[in-house]
């Protein structure tokens, strides 16, 4: 009864009008007495109405206050980061650099001489920037070759051979000459799991689980697949298989074979591990559903060497007002050896140099360190050593982020940190819409900066536009060409204003 309130509101006069009503005969004085009561109610309702208006007026009047007012004292940081961009945007610099580093040093595998090259460059080039001080961590990395290029044929049960494009996944053990067997095709763990032994045993086991291509962020399809390639050596091997085969990961359809790691456990037997482009896995599996008995050939010479000493390199300018609070900003300096290594992560290393160019001249009230990290793809030894020595250390982690999304446009930060923390920095968010980096999400993807976990109050990851990347990653196509300067210095910007403001608002 929506209207009984009205009714009991209105009872006084509602019941004069009725006693009018029964007292007066006269049919026109009753009309204007209905019409002075309903223009009564009216009127009530309207103001009443009016009042509601009022209050959420004042509401909205109080927020644009406070909106304004953030606004207001994010006006002399907007100054800052304007100039930050200007900066950024008119140097070639860091594309020069990367240009160096991947034409006349190149990939730079975990223990590689390149790599041991690369920790010089660096050195060097953050030494000239006139740091306070700039220093190399030792660092024990694997050290892992791929020795002469990978084959693998499939052989029809005519004898007809078909080439796959096929290389060895990091850190896989060899195949000892040409290792031959029958391949089964696996979509799913549930699919491997529910396979009896005896089909799996002395066989190659095929993972072809594709990426999802629905997801927008292809990143999101990367981690949704990438344990194909991480645990499918472990879990085939527990079977009895003698080798594996996994699809790239990627949405391209090409020859490129995709390389990353591979992962071994003590006490499994360690078993060959290659990847294959989606042409040769598509391929692969038509073969398989009309010839069933095929044979796959796969030849492979990696090797893994014993472990050797190589270095995180780091330079920092010391905060004038918080020295001891401290703020990172790096990338990994090896790469694969399949190409130059240039999106990753050449991009992040030139950026994390160009952002200590900048930050310089701004003279930061908090300590801003730049940490380029050795063995990012093979088992993040240099993030984890300076993780331990941080711990150690009575210096406060205030914050690190890490630029290893492959260098393409910037669109938001990957955030890490208490609910406190990240709604502190989420406040800074429209200091970069007006440069279109979008949004701060939840979900931090650096693998470096990842042992900081509860040593840093946030752990922050550049996230770029990833509709490219994954088109090139840890394939012979990283090269310096698929690099475009204007991205590369968007990148940079956006990290060095995120920089800035952290050294000045601390968290
Ligand atoms: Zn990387």
């Amino acid at each position: 009864m929506p209207f009984i309130g009205p009714l009991l509101y209105y009872d006084f006069k509602i019941k004069a009008f009725i006693i009018m009503l029964l007292y007066n005969k006269n049919p026109f004085r009753i009309l204007v007495l209905a019409a002075f009561v309903s223009v009564d109610i009216i009127t009530n309702t309207v103001l009443a109405q009016s009042k509601v208006t009022l209050a959420q007026s004042k509401v909205t009047l109080a927020q644009s206050k406070v909106t304004l007012a953030r606004q207001n004292a994010l006006v002399p940081d907007s100054i800052v980061i304007r100039k930050i961009y200007e900066s950024a945007l008119t140097t070639h610099q860091s594309y020069d650099n990367l240009r160096y580093l991947t034409h006349k040093i190149g990939g730079r595998l975990s223990g590689s001489n390149q790599e041991a090259q690369a920790v010089v460059w660096i050195k060097s080039l953050l030494e000239q920037l006139g740091l306070d001080s700039v220093y190399l961590q030792a660092v024990t990395v694997p050290h892992w070759v791929r020795g002469i290029k990978e084959k693998a044929r499939l052989i029809t049960t005519e004898g007809k051979a078909i080439r796959l494009d096929v290389c060895a996944l990091g850190g896989s053990v060899a195949t000892h000459g040409k290792l031959r067997a029958r391949v089964i095709e696996i979509k799913s763990w549930a699919e491997l799991a529910a396979l009896p032994e005896q089909q799996i045993k002395g066989k190659i086991v095929f993972f072809n689980r594709p990426m999802d291509p629905s997801n927008v962020e292809v990143f999101e399809s990367y981690l949704e697949a990438v344990d194909q390639r991480n645990r499918g050596a472990i879990a085939a091997a527990k079977r009895g298989a003698v080798g594996t085969l996994v699809r790239s990961l990627t949405l391209a359809k090409d020859d490129l074979p995709h390389t990353g790691a591979v992962s071994y456990e003590e006490k499994t037997k360690k078993i060959p591990a290659a990847a294959l482009s989606t042409n040769s896995a598509d391929k692969l599996s038509q073969a398989l559903q009309t010839t069933p008995n095929l044979v796959v050939e796969l030849e492979m010479n990696c090797q893994q060497l014993p472990d050797i000493q190589s270095f995180n390199v780091i330079g920092q300018i010391t905060g004038s007002t918080y020295p001891t609070e401290i703020l990172t900003v790096g990338a990994h300096i090896d790469s694969w050896d399949l190409a130059e290594g240039a999106s990753d992560d050449g991009t992040g290393i030139v950026q994390t140099i160009e952002v200590m160019r900048i930050i310089k001249d701004l003279h930061p009230e908090r300590t801003v360190r730049a940490v380029l990290y050795v063995n990012e793809e093979s088992g993040a030894s240099g993030g984890l050593k300076y993780a331990e020595l941080a711990k150690l250390s009575p210096e406060k982690q205030l914050a690190a982020i890490e630029s290893d999304a492959g260098g393409f446009t910037p669109k938001g930060f990957r955030i890490d940190a208490s609910p406190e923390v990240a709604e502190h920095i989420r406040t800074w968010d429209m200091l970069f819409k007006p440069y279109q980096v979008e949004w701060m999400k939840p979900n931090q993807r650096g693998i470096d900066i990842a042992p900081l976990k509860g040593i840093a109050k946030a752990l922050i990851s550049l996230d770029c536009d990833d509709q490219r990347f994954f088109d090139i990653h840890h394939t012979a196509a990283d090269t310096f060409d698929k690099i475009n300067r204007r991205e590369l210095q968007l990148g940079t910007a956006a990290m060095a204003s995120l920089c800035y403001l952290l050294s000045k608002h601390g968290l």
